[in-house]
């Protein structure tokens, strides 16, 4: 069985009053990311971990952010397009795991909504996918609320493109 696996990391500033958008929810808070386009760290880690995988290059290749079609873009379109890039190469997901680092909101909640989005996007169940939140227990500049991490992993196999 051909299968491989990628990791993708993500990082974003946090500002007042700017929308928070996690795994193509949005989530009411007080701060959300400064971003080139919406800002959502979550999908933009997975973006990488499913390009890291299939060995195609990092979100900044395909997606850069000095292309006036990407800003403010719903990162939702970047997914859609990062999973036709995989399933070109003839990849398919078999899991993603996904921890956000963020000190508040808590995001527990909105985590099912979140899984069943990115699901959608690349053709597995909400159950493939994993999304835990954790917060860095006031330490660091996620501690301090100026920033949000976002890692994944991906487990991809090869399998005959569909037509
Ligand atoms: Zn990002």
């Amino acid at each position: 069985m051909n299968i491989r696996i990628g990791q993708g990391i993500d990082f974003h500033r946090l500002e007042p009053g700017l929308d928070l958008w996690l795994g193509g929810v949005m989530i009411p808070s007080e701060h959300g990311c400064v971003a080139y386009s919406d800002g959502d760290v979550l999908i933009h880690a997975v973006c990488d971990s499913l390009l890291g995988a299939a060995g195609l290059g990092d979100i900044g290749y395909h997606f850069p952010d000095s292309e006036p079609e990407f800003k403010k873009i719903d990162s939702k379109i970047l997914l859609k397009r990062t999973y036709a890039l995989i399933r070109e190469k003839g990849y398919s997901v078999i899991n993603i795991d996904c921890t956000v680092c963020l000190e508040k909101p808590r995001i527990a909640s909105y985590t099912p909504e979140m899984r069943k989005v990115i699901s959608t996007i690349i053709g597995t169940t909400p159950d493939d996918i994993s999304i835990k939140a954790t917060t860095t227990e006031k330490l660091g500049f996620t501690g301090r609320e100026e920033g949000v991490v976002a890692l994944a992993v991906a487990l991809l196999k090869k399998t005959p493109p569909t037509p």
